[in-house]
């Protein structure tokens, strides 16, 4: 591949002398699970996000699953109860909720922001809504004052799957929002393949509700209550001190890397010219941090052959929405027109640190020069 979609060692060797020096630094630390170092990336993440707390965990979906576990040891939740979630996700946004014995309710996306069209909200309220999870796709923030006066009216917690939106913000009534800082909670991923890749897998749960975050601490320790006390039913799902060393040293850069992907997405925004491809919507350039540039074209396969053989690395996310799949068949979704037309269409570009802004106008112009 001429233009990789994601190249880890080159997105790694940025970073290698203070990856290496933090490796070594917990080697010799004899702590390898939790601890300080987990301790400072997670006052790191709070100031990134502007949360008062923030809880390392072991993955994304866990950090979901956590949050709705949590809600429930709280009492805020119950089994049973309804959760609207965005549709135009990746399957562990359901599975996190289905995993606590919740409903997922699946919300359709808006076509122009691909995120939860917040105007159906209101018709697939019943008595049993609980709550929203609403995910932030490809890095752009799926929020409105619609949603959160939706989410006040009728006292609904409002939890966030920022998986895909470290450093992202929008702005509402006049106030800078950012990802993870919104709801009532948030949940990351530091999944290789994230703007804030791990080198492995990790996580983290972002509130500022200190009973929130003491119970998901609490839970993704076993529930321990002290030394071999067990007042919860948990689980393990703690950090690993390795990846919380790996992840501060990418935090601390996380402005270049956010800089990176919005120059890419303005090149493409401004180089593509084709009637063939639907750009994603870049209304406020500065808000979103790209996970994914996300174009939409009608005969993808034919487009996707074309990007190939011309070199260009791609991704689809995702090709089968949550309420497709068949672990959810017998579910009884309804049908999600806008996000299944989405799942036919897209397709992301390379917006990595390994694609150079030359790069990107060369990829304009291949694309300019696709026909079906
Ligand atoms: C990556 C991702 C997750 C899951 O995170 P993991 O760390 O892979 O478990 C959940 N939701 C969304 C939207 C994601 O992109």
């Amino acid at each position: 591949m001429r233009y990789p979609f994601i190249d880890f060692v080159a997105s790694n060797r940025l970073f290698a002398d203070e990856l290496e020096q933090a490796a070594r630094r917990v080697i010799r630390s004899g702590r390898y699970i939790g601890g300080p170092e987990v301790e400072e990336f997670e006052s790191d993440l709070c100031k990134t996000v502007g949360t008062e707390y923030a809880v390392g965990v072991s993955n994304g979906m866990d950090a979901l699953r956590l949050i709705f576990r949590s809600y429930i040891e709280l009492g805020r939740l119950t089994p049973g109860d309804e959760v609207l979630v965005s549709a135009n996700t990746f399957v562990a946004s359901f599975l996190a909720v289905s995993d606590a014995g919740l409903v997922p309710v699946p919300v359709d996306a808006d076509p122009s922001t691909m995120n939860m069209d917040t105007g159906l909200l209101e018709s697939l309220f019943t008595p049993r809504t609980k709550a929203i999870l609403t995910v932030h796709i490809y890095g752009r923030v799926s929020y409105d004052s619609a949603m959160g006066s939706f989410a006040r009216k009728n006292g609904l917690l409002l939890i966030e799957d920022s998986a895909q939106a470290i450093g992202a913000s929008t702005v509402c009534a006049g106030k800078v929002l950012n990802a993870g800082a919104i709801g009532d909670s948030a949940a990351f991923s530091f999944y290789p393949t994230k703007n804030i890749g791990a080198l492995g897998d990790a996580g983290a749960v972002t509130t500022s509700d200190k009973a929130l975050a003491d119970m998901v601490r609490k839970l993704a320790n076993y529930g321990v209550a002290g030394q071999y006390h067990y007042d919860r039913l948990g689980f393990n799902c703690r950090m690993d001190s390795l990846q919380a060393a790996l992840l501060g040293v990418k935090l601390r850069h996380i402005g270049v890397e956010t800089a990176h992907r919005r120059k890419l997405a303005a090149i493409y925004d401004s180089c593509i010219r084709n009637t063939l491809v639907t750009k994603p919507l870049l209304d406020n350039p500065d808000m979103s941090v790209w996970h994914q540039y996300a174009v939409r074209v009608r005969n993808r396969d034919i487009f996707l052959r074309y990007l190939e053989d011309n070199g260009i690395g791609t991704n689809i996310t995702y090709p089968v929405p949550p309420h497709l799949q068949q672990c959810y068949a017998g579910y009884g979704f309804v049908a999600q027109p806008v996000t299944e037309d989405i799942c036919r269409t897209v397709l992301s570009l390379p917006v990595s640190r390994c694609t150079t802004e030359a790069n990107a106008r060369e990829i304009a112009n291949i694309i300019n020069g696709y026909r079906e």
